[in-house]
């Protein structure tokens, strides 16, 4: 394929940070895996693009709100920087299952905006990193491709089996970027 841009999408729950089955509504919840921000500083570094694509329904939910999700967020910016690393986008989806947004994963709205965000025309290549099969089907249309981390609801999806047949497996978002800064 033609110079696929070199662009890695994160989901966030499970991926850069610990996931809960009761939402992650504070900043005292939001706990990142350390070996995540420095993984995301080491693509920053090697000339990679990082954006996030988080769905949040919780906001919907009304278990937080906006600025509590800001807050977490600037929190994730500020701890990437200190590792050296930068994360161009976050895009999130504040709509609950009933809404019939465009853009709660699996529906690919959120990865749409981050390719507008960032002046791509095409997301074809880059590569979209989750624990859920939701967040491997949001890419699916926009040919990017899947890889699932055993992080967060990781094993869960993995036991299930189901849609994983073209889906590279790691233990957690550290030994993807080991891989993909060995091979490319
Ligand atoms: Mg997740
Ligand atoms: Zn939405």
């Amino acid at each position: 394929m033609a110079n696929p841009p070199k662009l890695v999408i994160l989901d966030r729950d499970g991926v850069i940070n610990r996931d809960s089955d009761s939402y992650v509504k504070s900043l005292d919840e939001w706990l990142p895996y350390p070996s995540a921000i420095a993984a995301i500083a080491r693509l920053t570094r090697a000339g990679w693009t990082v954006a996030v694509a988080t769905n949040q329904s919780g906001i919907a939910r009304g278990f937080y709100d906006e600025a509590t999700l800001a807050a977490m967020h600037e929190e994730l910016g500020r701890r990437v920087a200190a590792a050296g690393g930068e994360i161009a986008h976050i895009a999130y989806c504040p709509h609950g299952p009933e809404d019939d947004c465009d853009c709660r994963k699996p529906l690919p709205g959120l990865l749409e905006q981050i390719r507008d965000a960032l002046e791509l025309e095409s997301l074809l290549g880059s590569w979209m990193v989750g624990d859920s099969l939701r967040d491997l089907q949001a890419g699916e249309p926009l040919g990017c491709r899947p890889v699932l981390v055993r992080t967060g609801k990781g094993e869960r999806t993995l036991a299930n089996g189901k849609g994983l047949d073209d889906v590279l497996v790691f233990d957690d978002l550290a030994a993807f970027v080991d891989w993909l800064l060995d091979t490319r």
